[in-house]
């Protein structure tokens, strides 16, 4: 049977791990979630409502993509979304929904605030263009199915710390770390016709010639000096662990283990003060999701659950916690990063019945405490554990570290 590559990426269990966002995407997810898309278009159209009238290049560009993105197209990017789990990833949410300060359940936190101030730069119609056309989403994909890191595009900029930290992670978890490939997602792609063509095809399923179309009147409406060349934040709000277990997106084609970290969510965090340790402590929590590939703690097959994804993602904080603040791994900055840890992947992460909640503010505080207290109790100081002997650790703490703040 021949199928387009796309189509058998979709049937294959392929997991991503996004900041914040769900483990777990399985093949028996099979009641497809509701397109993301179609509903945030839904909702950000209602919001446009009564806005000024779209200019002429903004209508060819929404006619095209009314024409080209069917039913058909879309529920096979809301399938897509659903395997690599970006459907539950909280900060996209956030970015996909009608702002409403009322909605609040949990917050606002200093992270709504700041995305909501990097949101007033787009007009009512860019929400429904940048929803419509999945902009939040190109980026995302095109690093997940086309990039590498012997490709300059996605090297990461100012990446030197990062890099350091990186091998010290390979060498820090006693799992295997060599087949990952680490790369920066830069938003200035959307300005690539051609990459942004590719992704379409990928993502829709479109033939070339409509993918090229659209992409082409998009990269012209993103031009526009309020977008920053592409370089919007809000375009690469994510950092993200990715595996497809070994298995091929297509007739002979892998994808390597990679880790993707968003120029936006580097700059977020950079911007509300915590430049001196957001990165090194998001990318430890991402190669702790590689731990859990590697380990087996998150497989092809594993349920998707709101207590499945809360352990993961609080497992990540531990292990990036452990990580940051032992002597043969940072050495430094817990201090720092019991601050961090508590806004850190937190945006708009009010829904805790949802797959993709990924543990309150408190629980993630508990989670990084215990392990500096398990670091900071060990002798001799530099020992470091074996991941499974963390993990099962973890385990046995986890109960207390998601109890309820009063009873
Ligand atoms: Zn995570």
């Amino acid at each position: 049977m021949k199928r387009s590559s796309l189509k058998t990426l979709a049937a294959t269990s392929t997991l991503l791990v996004a900041l914040g966002a769900p483990l777990g995407a399985t093949a028996s997810a099979a009641a497809p979630a509701p397109s993301s898309t179609a509903n945030a278009a839904t909702s950000a159209s209602d919001s446009a409502t009564g806005a000024t009238a779209p200019g002429p290049e903004a209508r060819a560009l929404l006619a095209k993509a009314r024409a080209a993105l069917g039913v058909q197209a879309r529920a096979r990017k809301a399938r897509l979304d659903t395997r690599v789990g970006l459907d539950h990833d909280p900060s996209r949410a956030r970015l996909l929904a009608a702002i409403d300060p009322d909605a609040y359940e949990c917050g606002p936190t200093v992270v709504d605030r700041w995305v909501d101030r990097q949101l007033a730069s787009f007009t009512a119609q860019d929400r429904v263009i940048l929803s419509i056309l999945s902009v939040y989403d190109i980026p995302t994909y095109d690093a997940l199915f086309f990039g590498s890191d012997e490709n300059p595009a996605y090297a990461l900029r100012d990446g030197k710390a990062l890099t350091t930290s990186f091998r010290t992670l390979q060498r820090f978890w006693d799992v295997r770390g060599d087949d990952i490939d680490l790369m920066a997602m830069h938003g200035s792609m959307l300005l690539d016709a051609p990459r942004v063509s590719r992704t379409y095809q990928m993502l829709y399923g479109l033939p070339r010639a409509a993918a090229d179309e659209l992409a082409a009147l998009l990269v012209d409406y993103l031009r526009a000096p309020r977008f920053e060349g592409g370089d919007h934040p809000l375009f690469t709000l994510n950092a993200l662990a990715f595996t497809t277990f070994g298995q091929e997106i297509g007739p002979g084609r892998t994808i390597s283990d990679r880790i993707v970290m968003g120029d936006g969510i580097l700059r977020a965090y950079r911007e509300l003060g915590y430049g001196d340790v957001a990165p090194q402590m998001i990318l430890a929590h991402e190669y702790g999701h590689h731990v859990q590939f590697e380990l087996g703690m998150t497989t092809p097959s594993t349920g998707e659950s709101p207590e499945t994804t809360r352990r993961a993602e609080l497992h990540a904080d531990a292990s990036s916690a452990y990580y940051l603040s032992h002597p043969r791994g940072e050495g430094t900055q817990w201090r720092r990063a019991r601050r961090f840890l508590p806004v850190y992947g937190t945006i708009g992460d009010c829904q805790f019945a949802s797959n993709g909640h990924h543990g309150t503010p408190n629980q993630r505080l508990r989670a990084g405490t215990w392990a500096y207290e398990l670091q900071q109790a060990a002798r001799p100081k530099d020992k470091v554990l074996p991941a499974a002997t963390f993990r099962d650790l973890f385990d046995a703490r986890l109960p207390t570290i998601v109890a309820p703040d009063r009873p």
